[in-house]
């Protein structure tokens, strides 16, 4: 099979760093995906950010915060509905902005926090980053969440995420160009760095594409948001066959796991080597946690495309198949593919689900 994504070319790139923004959210799994499979009700998950370095211009990124620190000051209405019910269970170690401090990145050095959308694991604590920091959001996202709290009494969003620095809204008009699918945004305008339009799980959710090497044998991060949830909604995929012999094995040590042994958990076990284990769950009333659960689902399908290229690393934000595999911040992850990551990284989802082998 062939690809269809074109990524324009460019001898530009950015420095990528994954942070680990020491947020940890334990969670019902049906409240994103479905269907149940093997008894498995829940999962944890860290909620990865970026640092974004540009270095002809000297402008740093950060794309996504993760969890504030203090959750307890989320606004009320999230706070009660979402943790304070015990539908999510958090734990939070620290601020993005003391883990770049704490790694000599001077705050008044980062140009700007972009959220990729306005979920409470993602938006951090803005308020920790100096006034020169502006907030980006993506399209219709200043309609859809001011004002915010308490100001407006049912906010999701504190007022004090936005006073006294500037928000820039990504006008539906900048995303002039189209790569994979998804309409994006030259951010530098010199194809280091997009900004990509990804539908349907909230208003204004983006993704962002680095192009982490150029030397005519490209590689690219694609940092994937809330596309989707877990590994097992991308994999196994046409492009992306689960192998006979799995290795490293999901469940570690040396011995490869072999494939047919996930043909009885498969939600569809005639073609459990090419379809996904998961897909968005949408009740029987078309209720869905994503905003638009048709579109979603389209970004996904999108996603997958991007995921069989080995020349992209595709790093979701709770993508727990990347914890113990790739290195964070401080260190970058320019490297990916010469560090085998990918292909490290890419069954680790299996091991979600204790399935006997065969062997
Ligand atoms: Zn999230």
């Amino acid at each position: 099979m062939t690809s269809s994504i074109i990524i324009p070319p460019s001898t530009s790139t950015v420095d990528v760093s994954i942070i680990d923004t020491t947020s940890t959210i334990h969670f019902p799994t049906s409240i994103f995906v479905a269907p149940e499979i093997n008894g498995v009700k829940s999962q944890t998950a860290k909620s990865y950010a970026f640092l974004i370095e540009h270095k002809p211009t000297g402008r740093r990124l950060v794309f996504d915060l993760g969890v504030r620190k203090d959750y307890q000051n989320l606004a009320k209405p999230i706070y009660d509905s979402l943790i304070g019910s015990g539908v999510f269970t958090l734990d939070v170690q620290k601020n993005v902005a003391d883990i770049l401090t704490e790694n000599g990145v001077e705050l008044d050095t980062i140009d700007a926090i972009i959220w990729s959308h306005t979920h409470f694991d993602h938006v951090g604590d803005p308020s920790t980053f100096p006034s020169s920091t502006s907030l980006i959001v993506g399209p219709g996202v200043p309609a859809s969440v001011l004002p915010a709290y308490p100001i407006n009494p049912s906010g999701e969003l504190l007022d004090s995420d936005f006073s006294g620095r500037p928000l820039v809204e990504i006008q539906r008009a900048q995303f002039d160009t189209t790569i994979g699918g998804y309409k994006a945004h030259d951010f530098f305008h010199d194809g280091s760095f997009y900004l990509l339009d990804v539908p349907g799980h909230s208003i204004g959710h983006m993704c962002g594409l680095a192009r982490t090497i150029s030397d005519g044998k490209d590689t690219f991060i694609l940092m994937g948001a809330d596309t989707v949830h877990h590994a097992g909604q991308l994999r196994p995929s046409h492009g992306v066959p689960l192998p006979e012999q799995i290795a490293p094995s999901p469940y570690g040590g040396s011995i490869a796991c072999p494939g047919e042994i996930f043909e009885a958990i498969h939600p569809a076990p005639e073609k459990y080597r090419t379809s996904p284990f998961y897909r968005i769950n949408v009740d029987e009333n078309g209720r869905s946690v994503a905003n638009d659960p048709v579109e979603a689902e389209h970004s996904v399908d999108h996603m997958k495309e991007f995921d069989a290229l080995d020349n992209v690393l595709v790093a979701f934000a709770h993508d727990s198949c990347l914890e113990g595999v790739v290195e964070t911040f401080p260190l970058k992850a320019n490297g990916w593919k010469a560090a085998g990551w990918k292909e490290l990284s890419r069954w680790r989802f299996l091991s979600d689900w204790k399935v006997e082998a065969s062997h």
